[in-house]
């Protein structure tokens, strides 16, 4: 019996495709967004009230009767605040001040910053109105090809250095195989993007902008949100890039490897609790590539990384050596 090792699903893989898929994300959806909200008109000149530059800016809001800091108050806005006779509240974090004890000239910069806060928020509404109807052609043009074709010819260097001691010659894909291989990758890719956007990221935005708008156009909730969902995105196109590459890399080891007559594999666990209770079990065991496990409570069969997260691999093996 030869074991021989495998083609591992190294983490650079999973990288380059993630790398190309946010950057479509981020252009396409996040930087306009964080560029609507991060517009800021040129600063007044004579302009010195520490308070009336942080409303500009956005640092500082006025909500139910109180000044609240995005961040934190500075020192020089506090003494300012307090100067006016607002009294902070260390629960709320804001420093209460009725509207009509504010100074006059405050209170045109705070209704200035009110009619922005509003002309942004609509403005992103309209974005994210529009990008509703466009987001199914904008997934459209997402290729991965090169990404793709990069893992293919690298996993292939290495099925050739891992099979040399069989003596076989590994038939390399050709541009048309390779190609084919993208376009299947790519033509995934993109379902799963529009499934993600069209049920999680586009109602997500609707909901909460609808909700900064029921609350007197609230600037800082939108910015609150697309931070939230840029992060969210990020997560997601992450855990797409390692699974579809998963997926991908789990059928040319099958289709490979039975190319050079070797048709079984023992699976092996990586077994550190984080492990299905179903791959724990196979573990070990041989299996034929072409009869593969039930691999998840549905019942589906498949190979080691065919179904989400998971991190099993396997050991291809021949009984006799070919030589
Ligand atoms: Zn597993």
């Amino acid at each position: 019996m030869i074991k021989i090792k495998d083609i591992k699903n190294k983490k650079i893989y999973d990288n380059i495709i993630f790398k190309q898929l946010f950057s479509y994300l981020d252009e396409g959806i996040f930087k306009p967004l964080f560029e609507i909200m991060n517009y800021t008109p040129k600063k007044a000149k004579n302009d010195s009230n520490p308070i009336t530059e942080a409303l500009k800016s956005g640092a500082i809001i006025y909500t139910d009767e109180g000044f609240k800091a995005k961040y934190k108050f500075t020192n020089t806005q506090s003494a300012e605040l307090e100067r006016w006779g607002a009294k902070y509240n260390k629960w709320t974090k804001t420093y209460q001040i009725a509207y009509n004890n504010i100074p006059n000239n405050v209170l045109v910069a705070l209704s200035e910053n009110q009619i922005k806060q509003q002309a942004q928020i609509k403005t992103v509404q309209d974005f994210i109105k529009e990008l509703n109807a466009n987001l199914p052609y904008m997934i459209d043009t997402m290729i991965f090809d090169t990404q793709v074709e990069t893992i293919l010819d690298d996993a292939g260097n290495t099925l050739k250095q891992n099979t040399k001691k069989l003596n076989v010659i590994v038939p390399e894909l050709d541009e048309n195989q390779k190609q084919a291989i993208a376009r299947d990758y790519t033509y995934n890719m993109r379902f799963w993007v529009k499934e993600w956007t069209s049920e999680h990221l586009i109602p997500e935005m609707r909901k909460r902008v609808q909700e900064a708008v029921l609350n007197g156009y609230r600037a800082d909730y939108v910015q609150k949100m697309l931070e939230k969902e840029f992060g969210i995105a990020k997560r997601k196109a992450k855990f797409l890039a390692r699974n579809e590459t998963a997926i991908m890399l789990a059928e040319y080891r099958k289709t490979e490897y039975q190319k050079i007559g070797i048709n079984h594999f023992i699976w092996s666990t990586t077994m550190d609790g984080r492990e299905r209770e179903l791959h724990k079990e196979l573990n070990g065991k041989v299996f034929r590539f072409d009869n593969p496990p039930v691999i998840d409570e549905k019942g589906t069969r498949g190979l080691p990384g065919e179904t989400y997260n998971c991190r099993c691999h396997i050991i291809p093996y021949i009984l006799n050596s070919p030589i």
